[in-house]
């Protein structure tokens, strides 16, 4: 994959998948040589990039922005003040252990505690294009580049970097010294330019959310006190000079000859580079036959080796299944790095705080929404967040043959969040949320409950389709949610803009009820109502007293055409029920006194928020 080049390779993938249209999105692309020298007495560390950016779009370019994301780790910066603004708020759910405020549990107040060697800074000293020093203002975690000459549509422009850092005490996602005394969680660690797309510069502060990154290709060069094993999410290029267990099998390493050794570490077609290092690091290897090699690095504590030997395992148990229901994962490589406060994704590998099966298989379900799609997560949380929660949450199901597991967790999330009052749409801003726990429960929660709803309103089976089409119609593409709905569209046959608009556009709620029931001839007519102001289809489970059951249908007039039946029970499929229509009546086939129950969406799918009204048991 390395000799290819990036467009041949995107050409590829989408050439492969066949039913869909080429999307003609244009996008940027980008280069980085990196080059870091880190003192690990003083935890900072100088740096220089050679970063080449190619301007893909029809735009002149006069400025352009680069993330500096660890200046949020000092005193009164926006993520500090935000942290202890939200944390004003008490919310009502006891089962949040954040003494029951709104922050998140991490950073609390902490970071307006930092002492000057515990905060994180990156300081750009320099920006040279052609040899032209460049005027630089810095906005604390965003810089801006006012370029002497404007970048021309379709052209290349060579910028050279000189920064400085210091690695901030590990507050959030990256840093050092973390609770498991990880030495270096190094993400966000480099300034980073900012993704210029279709809707212009990205050039969010960073409050505490995530990330949106041009793709391109890093060779990363880390020079480091000897006694650190360093790991990444790319491919080690001078394994056999460093060792470490990196080497060639039968490779004699020659011991270092200085204090320090250079890594030197490159990752293609990705949009960051994540790495880390510690002294005490182990790493261990799975090979998967068809699939990546997966890395595990953690620090050595032998009460804790099982546990990780355990979750290697598992993970190279669970990939056939999440390739067959998901995709394939693109590079040859993927690793789990202990590190950071919990898990956190990045391109080729992920920081988790232990060795915990779920969050590892989380954490690389990210590969697949976000580092190969790579929507923007700040705008459309709930395609990274909601579809990587879907899938490795089923993905686990599917492991351990327990089909329906999810339906608590996301669910029961989002009952929660509509019944909060604290509810916005998913489509807010993820760091303009009012709430942190409105965020995150609309990002996980309410994204989740979309691909699975998705499935009642397509059929599951036409939901799965639409999941490899997405995937491989938009890899490397930055979908946005409107593509995601026509890809469904194109592939289901049906009209789903209403799904989009209600579910993700609104905060909407469905409630349905079981209504009048009366004899009509020896047939018995039943009244479904809609209580809740979004609209859906709807399936209903009629039981007799004799055990035999039939489904009524109603597809929703927006869709303008019918789901395939999902259930071998006998089906009637009625006329499209108008969505300003509050009532809907069908007749069944029997008496009323043969029916036993009555009941609307048997398969649960239908994320109702009164369930109380949908099932209506006829006593003897
Ligand atoms: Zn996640």
């Amino acid at each position: 994959m390395q000799k290819l080049s990036f467009s041949f390779l995107v050409g590829c993938l989408l050439l492969s998948t066949g039913i869909i249209a080429q999307p003609d999105r244009w996008q940027q692309k980008i280069k980085y040589t990196i080059n870091v020298n880190m003192n690990v007495a003083t935890n900072q560390f100088n740096g220089t990039e050679k970063i080449d950016y190619f301007n893909q779009s029809p735009d002149t370019l006069t400025k352009v922005f680069m993330h500096l994301y660890w200046n949020a780790f000092q005193p009164n910066s926006s993520m500090d003040v935000r942290s202890r603004e939200l944390g004003k708020t008490k919310l009502a759910d006891p089962r949040r252990n954040n003494d029951g405020l709104d922050w998140d549990a991490r950073v609390k107040d902490r970071i307006s505690k930092l002492k000057p060697d515990e905060i994180g800074y990156q300081n750009v000293k320099s920006v040279l294009i052609n040899g032209v020093a460049q005027k630089l203002i810095e906005h604390e975690t965003i810089l801006e580049i006012v370029l002497t000459k404007p970048i021309l549509p379709k052209s290349k422009i060579t910028m050279d970097v000189a920064f400085e850092a210091q690695v901030p005490v590990q507050i959030r996602r990256s840093g050092r010294d973390n609770a498991e005394g990880i030495r270096y969680s190094m993400a966000q660690w480099y300034p980073k330019v900012v993704e210029y797309d279709y809707q212009g510069w990205h050039a969010n502060p960073y409050i505490a959310r995530e990330f949106y990154g041009v793709w391109g290709d890093f060779d990363v060069n880390i020079t480091i006190d000897k006694k650190y094993l360093v790991t990444a999410g790319g491919d080690l290029l001078n394994a056999n000079e460093i060792g470490f267990g990196y080497e060639a099998k039968g490779v004699q390493v020659k011991p270092a000859t200085g204090n320090t050794l250079t890594w030197k570490w490159q990752a293609n077609n990705v949009h960051d580079f994540m790495w880390a290092a510690d002294p005490n690091y182990k790493l261990i290897t799975r090979t998967i036959p068809g699939g990546p090699l997966l890395k595990i690095v953690y620090k050595q504590v032998d009460s804790l080796e099982n546990r990780w030997q355990k979750m290697a395992d598992t993970c190279a148990l669970i990939y056939p299944i999440i390739a067959k229901t998901f995709g394939a994962y693109p590079y040859k490589t993927y690793t789990f790095v202990q590190g950071g406060d919990g898990g956190m994704e990045y391109p080729m590998a992920t920081l988790i705080k232990s060795a915990s099966i779920g969050t590892a298989v989380h954490e690389w379900m990210h590969s697949w929404y976000q580092m190969i799609l790579g929507s923007n997560e700040s705008l459309y949380a709930w395609m990274d967040e909601g579809f990587t929660d879907y899938s490795s949450t089923r993905a686990m199901a599917m492991l351990r043959n327990s089909p329906g597991f999810w339906y608590n967790g996301s669910y029961g999330g989002y009952y929660r969040l509509a019944r909060s009052g604290y509810e916005e749409p998913a489509s807010t801003h993820a760091d303009h949320f009012n709430t942190n726990f409105a965020s995150t429960s609309s990002a996980y929660s309410k994204g989740a409950v979309f691909m699975e709803q998705l499935g009642y309103i397509v059929g599951a089976d036409t939901r799965d389709k639409i999941l490899h089409a997405y995937f491989n119609t938009w890899k490397f593409k930055h979908p946005n949610p409107n593509d995601f709905i026509r890809i469904a569209e194109k592939i289901s046959g049906l009209e789903l803009d209403w799904y989009k608009e209600y579910w993700i556009y609104s905060t909407k709620t469905i409630d349905y009820a079981v209504g009048d029931i009366a004899m009509v001839d020896n047939k018995t007519s039943i009244t479904i109502k809609r209580i809740g102001k979004m609209p859906m289809p709807i399936d209903v489970l009629v039981t007799y007293k004799d055990g035999t059951q039939e489904m009524h249908y109603m597809p929703l007039n927006l869709m303008y055409g019918a789901k395939p039946l999902e259930t071998k029970t006998p089906t009637t499929v009625h006329a499209p029920w108008k969505w300003t229509h509050p009532d809907y009546s069908f007749t069944t086939s029997r008496a009323v006194g043969e029916i036993k129950s009555i009941e609307i969406d048997p398969s649960q799918r239908l994320a109702d928020i009164n369930k109380t009204n949908n099932k209506l048991v006829i006593p003897e």
